[in-house]
């Protein structure tokens, strides 16, 4: 189907775009990469009558260095973050995960920002974003705020960002040297996970020093597993152990139940796919 008919503004800095929003109010969308945004519009699930591009505003783009963290710019393209090298020295969780989000196509017009500003539980950079304790920079007409990956998932497809605001950054404290991987449960190559594990260790010798865990589809929010990430620290990183604490990937879950399998299979599936994450992330 075809969208509405819209207007459209593309301005060139974040000022300008909160300025629209504020101007438009209710009537108004913001676009990054249109991937999750325009099948919305040619489903008319939505109609905007303004749509506020934030493609041509350049200091949303970009992955920098800033002392403890690294900021990933909410416009930034899933393929540049995926291919950037502070991200896979400093949180390679994002780099895995990235390698396994949708499809070329998709990666390279879909957003940082975007996807984990659109909160679809069962997307790929939100069970990262809190197995690395990520903050998100939010600004509007009043300033600037930061909120951390506990608050900003609220609810199915919802998050702490407000109407008449922006998520301009993400930052992801430094996991230099840690291990990393994201396993991912899909039926067919390239879709959405029916559930998928973020995991992240940092070893000490042969033993798991911490570990931060997140859950994708778990939920109507990306999860962080806090059960299975106490029950590792300290542990061998053997098959015996790494089973026994991934037993607890269902702690505070309440995975839905759709044509792709019900909860008791996601449950089961977080299990596995835990044990199977954190031996990964280990080398084990
Ligand atoms: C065929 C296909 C397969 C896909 N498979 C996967 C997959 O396997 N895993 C996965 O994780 N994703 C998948 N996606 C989604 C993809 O990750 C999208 O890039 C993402 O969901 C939305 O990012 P976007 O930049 O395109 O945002 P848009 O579609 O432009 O916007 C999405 C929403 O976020 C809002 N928004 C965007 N940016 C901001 C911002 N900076 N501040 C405030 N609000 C903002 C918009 O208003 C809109 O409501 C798939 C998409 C397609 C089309």
């Amino acid at each position: 189907m075809i969208p509405a008919a819209f207007d459209y503004v593309a301005p060139t800095s974040v000022e300008d775009a909160l300025a629209a929003l504020a101007e438009h109010g209710d009537d108004a969308k913001i676009i990054a990469g249109g991937q999750s945004l325009l099948p919305v519009l040619r489903m008319r699930l939505n109609a905007p009558e303004w749509i506020i591009d934030l493609g041509r505003i350049e200091s949303l783009r970009g992955v920098r260095d800033d002392g403890d963290a690294i900021v990933i710019g909410a416009m930034t393209p899933h393929a540049v973050v995926g291919a950037d090298p502070l991200v896979a020295e400093h949180a390679l969780l994002i780099t895995k995960a990235v390698e396994h989000l949708a499809d070329a196509q998709v990666r390279h017009r879909g957003t940082f920002g975007g996807a984990l500003a659109h909160a679809d539980p069962a997307g790929d950079l939100g069970a990262p974003a809190r197995a690395l304790g990520a903050s998100f920079v939010i600004q509007g007409s009043g300033g600037t705020r930061t909120v951390g990956a506990d608050d900003f998932f609220v609810d199915l497809f919802e998050t702490a960002i407000g109407e008449d605001e922006i998520l301009t950054e993400v930052r992801v404290p430094k996991h230099t040297g840690w291990g990393a991987h994201y396993e991912k449960f899909v039926r067919v190559a390239h879709q959405w996970p029916i559930v998928a594990v973020a995991a992240t260790v940092r070893m000490e010798g042969d033993a798991i020093a911490e570990a931060g865990i997140g859950l994708t589809n778990m939920g109507s929010t990306p999860i962080r597993a806090s059960g299975v990430e106490d029950a590792l620290a300290g542990q061998p990183a053997t098959e015996d152990a790494v089973h026994a604490a991934a037993e607890r990937a269902t702690d505070g879950t309440n995975p839905p139940s759709d044509l792709n399998g019900d909860a008791d299979y996601r449950s089961h599936l977080a299990r596995v796919l835990t044990r199977r994450a954190v031996l990964a992330a280990a080398g084990a």
